[in-house]
């Protein structure tokens, strides 16, 4: 199973949720025009949430991954969650997602409020503090883990912290270098562009009012989702899904989304880049899923057990 870590809206940068040089000539040369050629169909624009097939047809409202994620074939999970109220407690891979989550975030906010606290002049005294992981994100997963899952979680979490230390330093530096007047909010919008859980409401298709996105730069808009683990075909419903809610929301296109894998390999973080265009094949597929969820926990049909159930599943007590 795949761990997600929610969105993320952005474009800069150079840490795991940004792309380096390459990437970025990648797509500013190669995904965006691409996607400007690409004839979107106007009804799946999210902007016109109110028409068909867009305008949600029960009155449920989902969280984005109960309609993206396809963990489960048959969606018994969400099934047993929305109808029957089984509550299970989660598994590793989601506590390992929700703690590998919040090492990101603790690192975006520590370093700004350093920054902030400081001042732009003490950048050597920011760098020695910003070193220092903050592991406060984990504490609240240690109850659910034994020692040793603990254990191999925060030594993960350290090389996340390292990987960003590093690269938050370099582009501090950079803009420092560059610009010898700048002070300390700008420092922070032109070296750290990232707003992390930045809310959005997604109800106008159907969606939860408090969705959740970790970052959002204002330039030519891309969804970005961090996973951890095996890649899977549905993961771009979660980037489709998120494109929709920001044209919801905002009405303006978002055509690009990109799926950043990290793996753990050899003691080094490992970082892979899956960009997609958001095409109507991927709009039809989440408006179609979405349509699905709400019609089976309206309806309280049971869509029974799956044949490919995966060991690690919460809910595979109940269902077996
Ligand atoms: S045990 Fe199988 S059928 Fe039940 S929720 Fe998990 S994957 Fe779905």
């Amino acid at each position: 199973m795949t761990v997600n870590i929610r969105i993320i809206v952005l474009i800069w940068g150079e840490d795991m949720y940004f792309l380096s040089q390459e990437e970025r000539k990648h797509l500013l040369k190669g995904y965006l025009p691409r996607s400007r050629e690409v004839d979107i169909a106007e009804e799946l624009r999210g902007w016109n949430w109110n028409e068909p097939p867009l305008v949600p047809i029960y009155d449920i409202k989902l969280p984005l991954y109960e309609i993206a994620n396809k963990y489960c074939d048959t969606g018994r999970d969400v099934y047993l969650k929305r109808v029957e109220n089984v509550k299970v407690q989660p598994n590793t891979d989601m506590i390992t997602g929700s703690a590998f989550h919040g090492i990101l975030v603790s690192f975006i906010v520590k370093a700004k409020k350093l920054i902030y606290n400081l001042g732009v002049d003490e950048y050597t005294k920011i760098f020695d503090e910003l070193k220092v992981p903050d592991y406060n994100a984990l504490e609240s997963q240690n109850s659910l883990l034994d020692a040793t899952a603990y254990e191999s979680i925060k030594s993960k979490a350290r090389l996340i912290w390292e990987y960003e230390y590093a690269q938050a330093v370099g582009r501090i530096q950079d803009v420092l270098a560059r610009q010898p007047y700048v002070g300390e909010d700008s420092l922070i919008s032109l070296a750290l562009p990232v707003i992390v859980e930045q809310k959005l409401d997604g109800s106008f298709l159907g969606l939860s009012r408090y969705l959740s996105a970790d970052a959002f730069t204002l330039s030519e808009p891309m969804v970005v989702d961090l996973k951890f683990g095996p890649k899977k075909d549905f993961h771009r419903l979660t980037t489709t899904g998120y494109a929709l809610v920001m044209e919801s929301v905002f009405e303006f296109p978002v055509n690009v989304g990109c799926i950043v894998y990290g793996y753990f390999k050899n003691n080094r973080l490992i970082i892979e880049k899956d960009f997609h265009i958001i095409d109507d094949e991927l709009r039809q597929w989440f408006i179609e899923q979405r349509d699905d969820r709400m019609r089976m926990i309206y309806e309280s049909m049971d869509p029974g057990v799956s044949e490919n159930c995966y060991d690690s599943c919460p809910y595979y007590g109940v269902c077996h």
